[in-house]
């Protein structure tokens, strides 16, 4: 019984936070081993990661190589809410064209940023429209949602890889 008692504890403790590990330290996720030309330099663990969470799920991807191209935009005069904190262009003038609202970029923490440039890149390299579709508890399934959408979108270590697993999957 005493046994039991003890060994409850670890067990919730480990399944908190065990199954959640990020397998990339903080070091590693910006310690870049190759070269985006056509993408600003902030950008380019970001597109690292992308390439390599894709790698993992069974599809190699080579961003450096893509014709993505990947810069920030200035607000211009416009306020926060008439621009929009990313876009991909898919224009026949500029195929494959992302831009990141500066400001934005900048007052976000690392998952923020990684949201934004993952869902441009879910337009740009995966081709994927949007998807607003949601759980029975509010949350978003997908990080494809729309900015229309009602759901709930957190993007955290914690929710993270089923993101990425429903992200890649299409
Ligand atoms: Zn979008």
């Amino acid at each position: 019984m005493r046994f039991l008692f003890l060994l409850t504890p670890f067990l919730l403790l480990c399944t908190a936070s065990c199954d959640n590990e990020e397998p990339v330290s903080d070091d590693d996720f910006f310690l870049v081993v190759k070269e985006y030309p056509t993408a600003t330099k902030d950008f380019w663990p970001y597109l690292q990661s992308f390439e390599r969470e894709s790698a993992q799920r069974g599809n190699e991807i080579n961003l450096s190589n893509s014709g993505i191209s990947l810069t920030y935009k200035g607000n211009d005069g416009l306020s926060e809410e008439e621009e929009p904190t990313g876009t991909c262009y898919h224009n026949p003038e500029d195929p494959n064209t992302i831009v990141i609202n500066f400001a934005d970029f900048n007052n976000s923490t690392r998952y923020a940023r990684e949201k934004i440039i993952f869902h441009e890149l879910g337009h740009c390299s995966l081709n994927r429209d949007h998807d607003d579709s949601e759980y029975s508890d509010g949350n978003c399934k997908s990080l494809m949602k729309s900015s229309v959408a009602d759901c709930l979108l957190v993007y955290d270590a914690e929710s993270k890889q089923a993101y990425l697993d429903e992200l890649f999957s299409k």
